[in-house]
């Protein structure tokens, strides 16, 4: 590999990062977003061929496991909060996750 290593490779979420570049229903801009890399590192990831297309299915399990592991802890933190708008806010974000394991089981 040339210059820099790839900071997407070794993020700790990188199953999940490709798993959402390879849903093709979210946009670059919303993976940045939800995972907090930037744009930039994402479409070198992308473009340096280093996206894997299609997980095993113990990689499969860990994805989901820990994508259910933040829809849990994101419904406890808004169960707890006094705050209408941060619940909305918490809920939107659930929705999202669960939409991302929606997305894995149908792999
Ligand atoms: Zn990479």
């Amino acid at each position: 590999m040339r210059g820099r290593p790839c900071t997407i490779c070794q993020h700790p979420k990188r199953s999940e990062i490709d798993l959402a570049l390879t849903g093709g229903k979210s946009t670059i801009r919303a993976i940045a977003d939800h995972f907090q890399v930037s744009r930039h590192c994402l479409e070198r990831h992308t473009k340096g061929a280093h996206v894997h297309r299609g997980l095993d299915i113990e990689q499969t399990l860990a994805v989901l496991q820990s994508l259910s592991a933040d829809l849990t802890a994101t419904i406890a933190e808004a169960r707890q909060c006094q705050d209408q708008r941060i619940k909305r806010g918490a809920i939107r974000q659930a929705q999202e996750t669960a939409a991302e394991v929606l997305r894995c089981t149908t792999l």
